[in-house]
């Protein structure tokens, strides 16, 4: 057993079927009365919803969240959430959505009471990303991390499927990179296991059914511990490279996760044995690389960079920016091996443990 630290975030976790109803109770039990509900333009009637359920505890919707959090957003959002009073903010939505209401949790005292409706994990992580001048800027603080979180599988029912894949192949990576992270700890590699297994079951049903309930909490089960792993403990490689092509070439979030993410374990796999083996066996396929480039395939994600938008001529350029900002990953990253990753996983190609 390798030696390690465990150190809990705190956070309260309220999950199931129809459990949007206690929103309101939510609210009352961090002692708040004015919640300022956030969303993107095309979840308003969601956040209606929850607008409804909290009656005279409401304070007022804003439907201005956007990708990639544009600094002057999240300032006129603070700017209102202070105008109106608000002693909470309830953010409904995906990982652009909360990340709306970190960033006005970072300058203001507000809490945030999270209903994530994606499977990208952000409601569990003290980790905001801010875009100012075309570059994202990414830091952790704990005054971020929301304060109690709403996972209501029916939500979820709207999200494209196509979307839903990519997004619980999103909240897989988390888990597969925390299976090997320098701070790993004996938790966070069980709770990174069963994240895994429970997609990996959930992916495939939801699939053949997109209105299938019980396929769709298994998804939504999975993206909470995933999630989890993420604000935990650090990632490596297959984080820092979709960092980089979808900050630098501004590729789609959760489609990038998707088809790097074979190509960065198969890169890591001779450094990182045990994790390979548990992300394999998660997925009930021999080779942890192999078989989620297969999944992904099977199921009609995304597998190449070249059908994102990214150039050939930009490979060379998104290897400098990778290799220019050194971080810690289970086996050192080399230029040629990392240009030949970069190139497989433009071309789509199967990956090469
Ligand atoms: P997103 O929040 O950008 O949502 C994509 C679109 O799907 C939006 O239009 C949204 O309104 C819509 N949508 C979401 N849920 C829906 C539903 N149930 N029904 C119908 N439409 C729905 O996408 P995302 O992948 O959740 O988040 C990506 C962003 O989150 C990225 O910017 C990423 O960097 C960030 N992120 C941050 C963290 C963190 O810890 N800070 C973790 C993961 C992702």
């Amino acid at each position: 057993m390798k030696d390690f630290v465990y150190s809990a975030l705190p956070s309260r976790v309220v999950f199931g079927s129809g459990k949007l109803a206690s929103i309101a109770a939510e609210v009352e039990a961090i002692g708040a009365n004015r919640a300022l509900v956030l969303c993107t333009p095309p979840q308003k009637a969601q956040a209606e919803a929850v607008g409804k359920l909290l009656g005279s505890r409401l304070a007022g919707i804003h439907d201005g969240a956007e990708m990639h959090v544009p600094i002057e957003s999240a300032r006129k959002a603070r700017a209102l959430a202070v105008e109106l009073g608000a002693d909470c903010m309830v953010a409904i939505g995906g990982g652009s959505t909360i990340g709306l209401g970190k960033a006005i949790a970072l300058e203001a005292p507000i809490p945030i009471i999270a209903i994530p409706t994606t499977y990208a994990g952000s409601e569990m992580t003290p980790i905001y990303g801010i875009t100012e001048n075309g570059l994202k800027k990414t830091g952790k603080d704990v005054r971020v991390l929301p304060r109690s979180v709403v996972y209501d599988p029916d939500l979820t029912m709207t999200l494209p499927l196509s979307m839903s894949l990519v997004s619980g192949m999103n909240a897989i990576a988390h888990a597969a990179e925390g299976l090997y992270a320098q701070d790993g700890n004996p938790v966070m590699s069980l709770m990174a296991e069963e994240g895994i297994c429970a997609l990996a079951k959930g992916m495939p049903a939801i699939a053949a059914n997109p209105d299938d309930k019980a396929a769709r909490a298994d998804c939504l089960y999975g993206a909470w511990l995933c999630g989890t792993v993420l604000g935990n403990v650090g990632m490596a490689l297959h984080h820092k490279l979709c960092h980089t092509l979808g900050g630098s070439f501004n590729l789609p979030h959760a489609e990038t996760h998707t088809v790097v993410l074979p190509h960065a374990l198969a890169y890591n796999s001779p450094a990182a044995p045990e994790a390979m083996i548990r992300i394999a066996g998660a997925i009930g396929a021999e080779n942890a690389a192999v078989g989620l480039h297969h999944l992904a395939k099977s199921l009609g994600m995304p597998t190449a960079l070249k059908d994102l938008g990214l150039k050939e001529a930009d490979l060379d350029r998104a290897c400098e920016i990778a290799l220019s900002n050194p971080y810690w990953n289970p086996r050192p990253i080399e230029a040629a091996p990392l240009r030949a990753l970069l190139q497989r996983a433009w071309e789509g190609a199967e990956p090469r443990p």
